[in-house]
């Protein structure tokens, strides 16, 4: 599926999808240019800049351990950062999440959604204290999870390498090159 203006080009890619929009009426044929369209920005998509980047496991979980109280190093790669969380609820191997509880009228359901350890109140405590306060500490431990403790845990780096929180975070943050500037540490 893909907007062009106010339309959305739809596109079957399995027999499935062809018998659904075979069966929706509403739909008109595309058009030789909305053709083009969709095959041009699916092409443009997926030619979008990578990097591949190769990280000794091991040898990056070191490292961020050495440098983990190197706070100068922490606060200028998060300088930028909004705490915004984008990063981590695009990221395909963050899994962190909250307890809610919606209530109404004394009725109510209890949830489990979402949360971002890049969050201002994610490690607030019940009695008001906070640990990480400071928004280096929290990207901090968004990158440490991934390149360090999580290999010191499971033997593997928890990010793919996919780029997503790069590509969507607002004030441009790369995740790549935080590593790169902790291995030259
Ligand atoms: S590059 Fe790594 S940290 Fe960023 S979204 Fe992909 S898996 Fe997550
Ligand atoms: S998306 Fe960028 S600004 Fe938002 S929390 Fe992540 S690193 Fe910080």
């Amino acid at each position: 599926m893909i907007k062009k203006g106010d339309e959305l080009l739809l596109k079957a890619i399995t027999p499935k999808g062809e018998k659904l929009l075979a069966g929706l009426s509403s739909l008109a044929d595309a058009s030789a240019d909305e053709q083009k369209y969709f095959d041009d920005t699916i092409a443009a998509g997926r030619s979008f800049k990578t990097r591949t980047t190769c990280v000794d496991a091991k040898v990056i979980a070191k490292k961020l351990e050495d440098i983990f109280l190197k706070t100068e190093f922490w606060e200028k790669v998060s300088d930028a950062c909004l705490s915004c969380g984008v990063c981590t609820f695009v990221c395909p191997t963050c899994y962190c999440f909250d307890i809610c509880d919606e209530t109404l009228f004394s009725h109510g359901v209890r949830r489990r959604v979402w949360d971002a350890c890049t969050f201002t109140d994610f490690t607030l405590e019940a009695s008001g204290h906070n640990p990480r306060t400071k928004v280096y500490q929290r990207l901090r431990q968004k990158i440490c999870h991934k390149y360090s403790f999580h290999i010191r845990k499971y033997g593997v780096i928890s990010c793919v390498g996919c780029g997503r929180c790069t590509r969507n975070c607002p004030v441009n943050i790369d995740i790549f090159s935080i590593v790169d500037q902790a291995l030259k540490e």
